[in-house]
């Protein structure tokens, strides 16, 4: 018998399979084992066994030996890697990696076991075998007999431990080893508040319930209760004997989250993200492997949670772009997660308040299946949303961050006892060019995206197509000369407010301020307890969090995320704002929200403000079919870097060429061009790309992934991405 054994080195050249014979091991596909590689011993997967091997018989080697005592990869796991492996065109053992915990491999990590001794059950009078002045020994055992089995630390701590060494050595006592689980948020507070569903949610969950093999996008304004409905598909499912995967993305995964699931679930869930120590994460993978706990509750990279039988898979704020793995490995969760379902005949939920654009469209095209959850839980109407005209403020002598009406919202909010947020945007890391006094961005004029200001090269570009713009001096359309990039920081802003509050604690949250583990939870845990009245902060803030006290809501640059340089942008921004209002008034006190923006006409306010996202939907999906953008074509880009100029240009050459022989004739190719990255510097490596748009129905991207494998030299890298989120 010969064992397929992928070994766990990541290279291009060891990315294939090694031959070696099994010997007189028992071992079966997805066993971890060792074996000789070189002259080293490195650690292995084996992803099959065979009868024959094309190996010559002096050359093949054995395997020196099994690692656990359970195969590490499931038989779904070996199929996905398969499907990613095909699909993302990854290495084998980078497809791998991802499915157990980083710190298990090369023996990092292991099961935590205590010693336990206990009585020897064979003896019937163990107190007979003791002299009646070996008082320790009689003290010693008698504990033990009373307790039934202890640690044996505490009885060395509690008697003599020369007299229990002396019972373990006379066969009185044994001992024996024990797991010990480091689950993590054991401590958590209970909260067994189990709710009544509403008629909505009541309708969804039934629908869930009655099908199999779906997948449902479960579009329910904020504050609608979309979480109880996940509660209650986890609960029918695990009723099933089947168990449940439940994605949300890390920024929201806070205590108040983790904490509702082991409230409802208990030791049946385990919780991974990034805050766990590697023992604990070990420990939570391995009480799902060996099913003794159900549901998975994290971030992204739980979609690989290792149990049989599932059930269900949710992936929450659907939207969100955390759920595409960007680097190495690539991968998109909800394509993983299609998998599972297909191998496990279970429903998929997708859910958002502002799906993306791309799967409402599916759900528009049956591809899924739509439910919605129209109303706020007590119908509490959505927050009101004041737009406020920067051009305006500044005309009329403001120059400071807040407009005069955001200034009087956040006294009355504060002088009545209540809580606000202030919301900063830092998506548009890139500058964009602004006109501050008519509010004009400047934009492609073939892409319809705003341009970036590239201020080694004083030019403007496009990111899509690589068009260059000189830049600016005096605004187009106005004449004004008040040209505004870069942005604005929370630090900045936070200065700011506590100027104007004197007495108050202003808390930020930002990158700067998290950068400890636990600092995230902290910031959020100050507010939640009332300590601060006021929150500055980013992104992080947005989402998921339920403040009762929060009647404000200021977004002091709504305008950055619009003139990010992507397709995405606009959808971002509807997105991002929709998430930010959402957390004002979530409880008895209605809430405000004022939104500052220099571009106050555009349509993504009218329909932010309508609160309609069908509006919404209709109009961006009509502006993607017109500018053949995404969901309407796929954005391929081969992305080439090396350190020598010269050679990215020639790599880059070669494949553009092969690449436009290939689209000749195919009508299927929409766009095509090479240019250099935005970025055309990142770590000393010069970055080139070839993008091209394709329709949807492409199918021949095996052909593109070989032609850039041709080219790849050990000078030059080279990577595809379809749809990435970030094109710099
Ligand atoms: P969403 O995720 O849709 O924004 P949540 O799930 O956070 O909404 O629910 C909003 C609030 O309503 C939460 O405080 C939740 O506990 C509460 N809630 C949800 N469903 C019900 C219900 N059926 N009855 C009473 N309260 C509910
Ligand atoms: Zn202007
Ligand atoms: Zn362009």
């Amino acid at each position: 018998m010969f064992a397929k054994v992928i070994v766990d080195i990541s290279n291009d050249e060891l990315d294939r399979i090694f031959d070696y014979s099994v010997g007189d091991l028992s071992l079966e596909p997805g066993c971890r084992v060792t074996v000789p590689f070189g002259k080293k011993q490195i650690e292995g997967y084996v992803i099959d066994i065979t009868d024959a091997t094309d190996c010559p018989p002096e050359k093949i080697k054995q395997v020196t030996a099994r690692l656990d005592d359970y195969p590490v990869i499931t038989q779904e796991m070996l199929a996905l890697m398969r499907y990613m492996c095909n699909r993302y065109h990854l290495r084998v053992i980078d497809a791998l990696r991802l499915f157990i915990p980083t710190q298990m491999r090369n023996g990092k990590v292991k099961e935590l076991t205590r010693k336990y001794v206990f009585v020897n059950p064979e003896l019937a009078e163990p107190r007979s075998l003791i002299r009646a002045s070996a008082q320790g020994q009689m003290a010693a055992l008698n504990y033990v007999l009373q307790k039934g089995e202890v640690s044996l630390t505490e009885i060395n701590t509690v008697c003599s431990a020369a007299s229990v060494r002396n019972l373990l050595a006379r066969d009185i006592l044994r001992e024996r080893n024990v797991e010990i689980k480091r689950s993590p948020y054991v401590n958590l507070a209970v909260n067994e508040n189990s709710v009544t569903l509403t008629q909505e949610q009541n309708a969804v969950v039934n629908a869930v319930m009655s099908s199999s093999g779906k997948t449902f996008l479960l579009h329910g304004v904020t504050g609608s209760g979309k979480t109880e409905v996940y509660m209650h598909c986890i609960a029918k499912v695990l009723s099933l004997g089947k168990t449940a995967i439940m994605l949300v993305p890390e920024i929201s995964l806070t205590p108040q989250v983790l904490s509702s699931f082991r409230a409802r679930f208990g030791a049946r869930v385990a919780l991974l993200h990034s805050g766990l120590s590697a023992g604990e994460r070990f420990d939570e993978w391995r009480r799902l492997i060996t099913g003794e706990a159900v549901v998975a509750v994290g971030a992204r990279s739980a979609v690989f949670a290792p149990m049989k039988n599932v059930g269900i898979i949710i992936i929450d704020e659907e939207h969100d772009g955390s759920y595409t793995s960007e680097s190495n490995p690539r991968y998109v969760t909800a394509e993983v997660a299609e998998f599972r379902k297909q191998f496990n005949g279970c429903n998929i939920i997708l859910g958002s308040a502002t799906p993306s654009i791309e799967s409402y469209y599916k759900a528009q095209n049956g591809e899924y299946e739509l439910l919605e959850l129209k109303n706020r839980i007590n119908k509490r109407p959505l927050p009101d949303i004041s737009i406020i005209n920067m051009c305006n403020e500044i005309m009329g002598g403001n120059t400071g961050v807040f407009s005069a009406k955001l200034e009087s919202e956040l006294y009355k909010c504060i002088e009545a006892g209540n809580q606000a947020i202030i919301f900063i945007n830092r998506r548009g890391y890139s500058s964009y060019v602004m006109c501050r006094s008519c509010g004009y961005v400047a934009k492609c004029e073939q892409c319809d995206v705003s341009l970036v200001y590239h201020k080694e090269e004083g030019a403007l570009k496009c990111h899509y197509c690589g068009n260059r713009y000189k830049m600016l001096t005096a605004c187009p359309k106005c004449g004004s000369e008040h040209i505004k990039r870069g942005f604005l920081g929370t630090e900045q802003v936070a200065e700011k407010l506590k100027e104007m509050f004197p007495g108050e604690t202003v808390l930020r949250m930002d990158n700067d301020t998290t950068q400890n583990k636990n600092a995230h939870m902290s910031i959020l845990g100050d507010f939640a307890s009332k300590k601060a009245k006021i929150l500055v902060g980013t992104q992080m803030i947005a989402k998921g969090h339920d403040f009762p006290d929060v009647t404000l809501v200021g977004i002091v640059d709504a305008d950055m995320s619009l003139h990010f340089t992507d397709y995405r942008s606009v959808e971002r921004t509807y997105q991002l704002i929709t998430q930010v209002a959402g957390r004002a008034g979530r409880d008895k006190k209605p809430g405000t929200v004022v939104l500052q923006t220099y571009s106050p006409n555009h349509y993504v306010y009218r329909f932010a403000m309508s609160g309609d996202y069908k509006l919404f939907y209709g109009k961006e999906c009509n502006l993607r079919e017109v500018t053949q953008f995404p969901p309407f074509t796929k954005i391929v880009r081969i992305l080439v870097s090396g350190e020598n100029e010269v050679e990215v240009k020639n790599a880059l050459g070669g494949i553009y060429e092969k690449i436009k022989i290939l689209s000749q004739g195919d009508k299927r190719f929409v766009y095509l061009n090479c240019m250099w990255a935005p970025m055309k510097l990142i770590k000393n490596q010069r970055r080139a790309q070839v993008l091209m748009r394709v329709l949807p129905e492409y199918d021949s991207i095996s052909r593109i992934y070989e032609i850039a494998d041709e080219a790849k030299t050990n000078k030059i890298n080279i990577i595809v991405e379809t749809n990435p989120n970030d094109l710099s």
